[in-house]
């Protein structure tokens, strides 16, 4: 049965919730027959079993947002930025509630899970701004006595697609700015983090977001596939891994709709031999092991420039072999937490041997150590590694640093240029020549320069290149707002009439 009430979840005999969906305000448990587990990744235990819904409960979820269109399309945007105000309290208000939601599902640390949570806070704060951000432009007189306008308008019902690693982060990311700008919107999370994104549905509606403005559809390729082929769907945005993002990217554009779609990554970290060590140090393994690797901006390919390759690895394999891993729901406060799936830690832990294969040194193996219970691999570094092999090439996701030496700034250019991706890349030095020729010159979208994970905050975009993007306006920032709106331009033109006083007005006289 469905309900407007905020969502109590059932739990079958074990106690395990079946998590419902949100269709036109109301919450419902799936009518599919199939269910993918949820897992608290620290224990391994599941948590919950997500419905993977039916392409006809995506088909009415659209409905849903079809429907509520025209009523929010033609609210005020500042009536509709003051529900986003009081989203924003009431995100503020349940932070911790979400953050450890964050961390039950995804396993990062409950400081990591606050972070990401407050990324997302701030999307929303700057969709609250989006009266502003909405104006159009003018020019009076384009011709004699013809005026020129630009308006934004919203495109109608936008689908978002997200991945497991920022569970509430990722959707804020798309949904706030939608939505201000008179959108509806269908979000299908991962579902492998369900709980987070229903967290996030729930506050929204208590914060008056109208029936059917805003809908969560659970489930995997039968639900994206509607969302990708349904006519009402305007755009989608979509996070997550190079291969389907390409996919979403193909199949949306194909089937008419506004498509951005932000995939994965490989991040080039540059260490300079005039870098400070001890700081480069703290940042790579920061950007290497923070959400156990878990991140697009994830630094997975250290380029050693000339000499001080062996104290870096040393004083690297230092500092991580000394953090502490493991379960982040108990209280104990860790360093690192687990990675998503067994299977995906198990994939993780291949790399290890593929690079030792590839005749690379395993400086620091993770799969040492680690917890038995739950799915870890602990902080890992493998050295002497050349920029052709897989642990240099491929996206592994999680804690494991490849070290390449080079020579020169010129050859970890070349680096950066010979990899499909072009998310992230960051230098540490303390020349600025060696600074702004990097900046000028790596084949990346989003630079640090002597910062480790140089992603881009609420206001800016999210600017990915290469395979880390298909599209043409990125995530975040002034470029969301025109991806969610087209514009339209009028040209006004007014005859005089005999007698009107503004046929002679004052200021010609003079
Ligand atoms: P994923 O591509 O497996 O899944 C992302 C979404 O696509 C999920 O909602 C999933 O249900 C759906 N999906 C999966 N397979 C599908 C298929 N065959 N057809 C249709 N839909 C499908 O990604 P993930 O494992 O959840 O997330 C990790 C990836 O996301 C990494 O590659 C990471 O780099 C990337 N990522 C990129 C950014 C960025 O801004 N570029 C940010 C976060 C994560």
């Amino acid at each position: 049965m469905p309900s407007t009430a905020t969502p109590r979840p059932a739990a079958d005999s074990t106690g395990v919730q079946d998590v419902p969906f949100l269709r036109g305000g109301a919450w419902s448990a799936s009518t599919s027959t199939r269910r993918s587990p949820v897992f608290n990744p620290s224990t391994g235990e599941v948590i919950a079993q997500v419905p993977l819904c039916t392409a006809a409960e995506a088909d009415a979820a659209i409905d849903a947002a079809a429907a509520a269109f025209p009523a929010w399309a033609e609210t005020p945007a500042v009536e509709r930025a003051r529900v986003l105000f009081r989203y924003r309290e009431l995100l503020q208000r349940d932070f911790e509630r979400l953050a450890v939601t964050v961390t039950r599902e995804h396993g990062k640390t409950l400081v990591e899970a606050r972070a990401s949570v407050q990324r997302g806070i701030e999307v929303v704060e700057f969709a609250c701004g989006t009266p502003s951000l909405l104006m159009g432009q003018t020019l009076a007189n384009l011709a004699r006595g013809v005026d020129a306008e630009t308006v934004r308008h919203p495109l109608g019902v936008c689908a978002g697609i997200t991945p497991f690693n920022f569970p509430a982060m990722v959707p804020l990311w798309m949904f706030p700015v939608a939505l201000a700008c008179g959108n509806t919107f269908v979000l299908k999370p991962s579902e492998k983090v369900p709980l987070s994104a229903n967290l996030l549905a729930e506050l929204l509606v208590e914060a008056g977001c109208p029936a059917g403005v805003f809908n969560v559809v659970h489930g995997d390729r039968e639900v994206v596939d509607r969302l990708l082929t349904h006519p009402l769907v305007q755009a989608v945005s979509f996070v997550g891994s190079t291969p389907i993002a390409k996919y979403i990217y193909e199949t949306g554009t194909r089937n008419g709709k506004r498509v951005q779609a932000a995939g994965g990554a490989k991040n080039h970290l540059v260490i300079m031999p005039d870098a400070d060590l001890d700081q480069a140090v703290a940042a790579l393994q920061a950007s290497a092991f923070g959400c156990a690797g878990e991140r697009c901006m994830a630094g997975s390919v250290a380029l050693s420039v000339g000499g001080a390759s062996d104290p870096l690895v040393e004083r690297l394999v230092d500092r991580a072999s000394k953090m502490t891993v493991g379960p982040t729901d108990g209280g104990a406060a860790v360093d690192m937490g687990p990675l998503i799936t067994a299977e995906h830690r198990d994939r993780v832990a291949s790399y290890l041997d593929v690079g030792a294969g590839e005749g690379a040194k395993v400086a620091l193996d993770g799969r040492r150590g680690a917890p038995e219970r739950g799915f870890f691999v602990r902080p890992s570094v493998i050295d002497h590694v050349r920029p052709e092999m897989r642990v240099a090439t491929e996206e592994i996701f999680g804690p494991v640093l490849s070290v390449v030496r080079v020579e020169s700034l010129e050859e970890a250019l070349a680096v950066g240029h010979a990899s499909p991706y072009g998310n992230g890349a960051s230098i540490f030095t303390q020349s600025g020549r060696a600074a702004r020729e990097f900046k000028h010159h790596f084949n990346a979208g989003m630079i640090g320069i002597n910062i480790g994970v140089p992603a881009p905050m609420a206001w800016f975009p999210f600017t990915g290149w290469n395979q880390s993007f298909f599209g043409d306006l990125h995530i975040q920032g002034t470029e969301s707002i025109q991806f969610y709106t087209r514009q339209k331009t009028t040209m006004t033109r007014w005859f005089d009439r005999p007698g009107d006083a503004a046929h002679d007005p004052v200021w010609r006289q003079r």
